[in-house]
């Protein structure tokens, strides 16, 4: 993995490090992608696939919903299936309700986990809470597994609020409703993560989170969260929705946070459009890391957004092939070629920006604009190369941009 750089000011919360079967969160390692499936897990054919796909994509971890008992038995085969194609990701378990029973009842479910997820406000009410609570925390110490706290907004533990509202309203200044359940869910994360230290479950095998589906709610959240503990923290907007809106709502959130050095693994809850690919929060969650310059994934394309002085189509559908395709080769690339991932490529539209911003990427083309005469300089770490033209501009370029991945990142590997 690159190594992590944050901007000039911003250094990363320190956190203590949380190791997810080989993968480690917190502490001095690059912030994790994650990601989770949405197949029924008790179709192990089906999830297997999905879990392939997720990791393919980049994910660096994938949870699943571990809801019923088929599920729980279901998860042993998916590893073992996912282990037989060589697919080693850690596999997060995702509890409600019935966790403590489902992982007594099945053990080779614990084993087969990377890292449990239980949520405070859905473990148990009244009595049952704590002891169902310390079922699961004794599963987790007796298999050597990390557990993530999960605080939702939309299943905040009721029984807190209302003891917390209740403290508040009897107080000579009362906050306002709103600051009471922040307050509420930070304290159900912190609560439960000593409850875990108690029974045994140590610091280092505890990630916080506590997700919220408005953009400031979670970003005044996981400020007053990061002030209060060394945890390693998930970072999400829960429930951030469809297409483009889901998309913004993550990225506004969790840039500013990111920024400010809060955030040691990231999910994108993106729901996806009919047909769309689960893959699709995988790739928005790589990009807003690369987009921010905190971790490199794949080659990115930076293209002009096109004006009047460009009527044709060429520039679009050739930044968008190229990205695609550069995207598609990486699974191959990041093993053969170390450091492509930096590699930036311009495709732009006119002579107005076109050979400025080419000289600026490692391999850039700049092309015609209308009335323009139709050629298409390619410059080269800065220096143009050779101008294409004719109908297979698009062909061309893609054999540069490959020729170049070959003999720069080859030479690279071989030094
Ligand atoms: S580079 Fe040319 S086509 Fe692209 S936005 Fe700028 S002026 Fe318009």
């Amino acid at each position: 993995m690159p190594e992590i750089k944050f901007m000039p000011g911003n250094a990363p919360r320190p956190t203590r490090q949380v190791r997810i079967g080989h993968v480690r969160v917190g502490g001095d390692a690059p912030i994790v992608v994650q990601s989770m499936t949405n197949t029924d897990t008790a179709d192990i054919e089906a999830t297997v696939e999905q879990v392939a796909e997720l990791h393919q994509a980049g994910s660096e971890l994938v949870r699943l919903t571990v809801n019923t008992l088929e599920a729980a038995k279901a998860v042993p085969a998916i590893r073992e299936k996912l282990d037989a194609r060589g697919v080693n990701v850690p596999l997060i378990g995702d509890f409600h309700f019935n966790g403590h029973k489902l992982l007594t009842q099945v053990p080779e479910c614990a084993e087969a986990l990377a890292k449990l997820r239980i949520n405070p406000g859905n473990v148990g009410r009244g009595e049952k809470r704590d002891e169902q609570f310390g079922t699961l925390i004794e599963i987790a110490c007796r298999y050597d597994k990390p557990v993530r706290i999960g605080v939702n907004w939309g299943s905040l533990d009721q029984e807190l609020v209302a003891r917390m509202m209740d403290e508040n309203a009897g107080l000579a200044e009362p906050l306002d409703s709103k600051q009471v359940m922040f307050n509420a869910m930070i304290a159900s994360a912190l609560q439960s993560a000593k409850r875990a230290e108690e029974l045994g479950l140590s610091a280092d095998h505890i990630i916080l989170s506590c997700k919220m589906s408005g953009v400031q709610d979670l970003i005044t959240v996981y400020r007053d969260l990061a002030r209060q503990c060394d945890y390693a923290l998930h970072l999400g907007l829960t429930e951030a929705g469809m297409g483009s809106k889901g998309i913004v709502a993550s990225t506004a959130a969790l840039a500013v946070l990111l920024q400010e050095g809060i955030g040691n693994t990231i999910r994108v809850s993106l729901t996806p459009e009919p047909g769309e690919s689960r893959t699709k929060e995988v790739q928005v969650a790589q990009e807003i890391l690369q987009t921010m310059g905190l971790r490199a994934f794949t080659p990115m394309v930076t293209a002009c957004p096109g004006c009047g002085r460009t009527t044709s189509t060429v520039f679009q559908e050739l930044a968008l092939k190229i990205q695609s395709w550069l995207r598609g080769q990486m699974p191959v690339w990041r093993g053969v070629y170390p450091g492509v991932e930096n590699m930036k490529v311009a495709v732009m539209g006119c002579v107005v920006n076109g050979p400025g911003e080419s000289k600026h990427a490692n391999i850039g083309i700049s092309l015609p604009g209308t009335g323009e005469v139709p050629v298409a300089p390619v410059y080269v770490d800065g220096q143009k190369t050779v101008t294409l033209k004719g109908d297979r501009i698009a062909e061309e370029f893609q054999v540069i941009v490959e020729d170049y991945v070959r003999s720069h990142y080859r030479e690279k590997n071989n030094e």
